[in-house]
């Protein structure tokens, strides 16, 4: 689960980090109230969805020369008008994919100097089963560029559980980032913080980009990317209720609240699938033959009839499905069972692609009657690659 960079900035500010005054504004009205509530002399507009690239992305209403989703203004009266300029537009940048996202929210702060951008991260890595640092001196771009074209300026290292954060972790990265005197021992002591709020929160990637140092020679946290385990959301209330329903994939949230393992995709066939393993290895063969997934779908083990009747309709809602493919193996999960929440979602929404079912596994025959006795125009299937074959036939000829 992610959250917006305000509300990372205000969690991470109650760990005692070096974060800039901010206010968050929703609407027009409020914008010029906010602005007027920081000191200036410099305010910084910047529009808050869960992407990020915001401030080399482009609005799509945007007009000749106008700038991204962050602004500098040199006066309340600018901050305001930035932020209302924003409100309710669409910001497309590199994270967002070309659809872009609408910015709701607009988050006005104070404007820092900056001397150096760096880069500092936390997440936790799958090999090593443990929290990593991962930290660069060049802050402000992105990460991956680095890593692709000058690798050797990122350093990383994970921490043992069983010492925890060490100071000399901290002046490890504070030597790789060329931080001295006060600098350093703001870098080991911030470094602390964020460590801590990574577990005590469940945190699954925090990463501050930039984080600047200042003419002065303090370190401060510019932008904040704070994503949550959504499996620990049940013990971290607080967190779960900075979930922003609108940041996300409506098919997604529809399929959350039936707790049904959906993930919206690009392709043309929409999958309904039981099992991970059988849902990849059920995109893999539709693209064997030459098409694409429209989604993953695992509607799990013990689905009710209601279940995939939901999973249905979702599949159905996504305008890209030009067919469908059912592909199921009966182990646990009965294949009449399935057999009835199919129907009984065509007879709701209709059907107005091409269906091809494969069923096997427990009460397959029944499953196979149900279908075959409910006058639908459905495509029985043998096995994963004929299914797979005839529904990238039918959707393509
Ligand atoms: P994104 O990563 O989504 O583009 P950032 O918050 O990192 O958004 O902002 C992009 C750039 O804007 C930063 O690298 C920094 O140069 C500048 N910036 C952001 N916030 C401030 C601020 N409060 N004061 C001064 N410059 C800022
Ligand atoms: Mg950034």
């Amino acid at each position: 689960m992610n959250i917006h960079e305000y509300q990372a900035k205000a969690l991470l500010r109650d760990y005692g980090c070096p974060v800039s005054d901010g206010r968050i504004v929703l609407s027009a009205n409020e914008a010029k109230t906010a602005a007027g509530a920081l000191d200036g002399p410099l305010w910084v507009v910047k529009a808050q969805i869960h992407a990020g690239g915001r401030g080399k992305g482009k609005f799509k209403e945007a007009e000749a020369g106008e700038k991204g989703g962050v602004r500098l203004a040199k006066s309340v009266e600018e901050a305001a008008e930035e932020a209302k300029k924003m409100l309710g537009k669409t910001l497309v940048t590199h994270q967002t994919g070309p659809a872009g996202k609408q910015v709701n929210r607009v988050y006005i702060e104070d404007g820092s100097d900056i001397e150096r951008e760096l880069y500092l991260a936390l997440l936790v890595d799958r090999v090593t089963s443990r929290i990593s640092f991962v930290c660069s001196t060049e802050g402000g771009m992105d990460i991956e560029e680095v890593a692709a074209s000058t690798p050797e300026k990122i350093l990383s290292f994970s921490v043992d559980p069983a010492t925890g954060y060490q100071p000399y972790h901290g002046r490890r990265v504070a030597f790789t980032l060329g931080l001295e005197g006060p600098a350093m021992k703001q870098c080991v002591k911030l470094m602390g913080q964020l460590y801590k709020a990574f577990v005590e929160k469940d945190m699954e990637m925090l990463e501050i980009n930039p984080l600047i140092l200042m003419p002065g020679g303090n370190l401060k946290v510019l932008d904040a990317k704070l994503g949550f385990d959504g499996n620990a959301m049940y013990r971290q209330p607080d967190i779960a209720n900075l979930r922003d329903e609108t940041e996300e994939d409506s098919k997604e949230l529809e399929a959350s609240k039936y707790d049904l393992n959906y993930i919206a995709l690009d392709g043309e066939i929409g999958c309904m699938v039981n099992g991970a393993g059988l849902a990849m290895a059920t995109m893999d063969i539709i693209k064997l033959y030459g098409a694409e997934p429209a989604n993953f779908l695992d509607v799990g083990g013990g689905a009710t009839k209601e279940k995939v009747t939901e999973a249905f309709k979702i599949i159905t809602s996504d305008k890209n499905v030009k067919g469908i493919l059912v592909n199921i193996f009966g182990g646990i999960m009965r294949c009449d069972v399935i057999a009835e929440g199919v129907i009984a979602a065509v007879k709701e929404v209709g059907l107005q692609v091409p269906l091809v079912v494969r069923l096997e596994g427990t009460n397959v025959e029944l499953g196979k009657e149900i279908i075959a006795n409910s006058g639908m125009n459905v495509i029985a299937a043998d096995n994963l690659s004929d299914g797979a074959e005839k529904i990238v036939k039918a959707v393509k000829g």
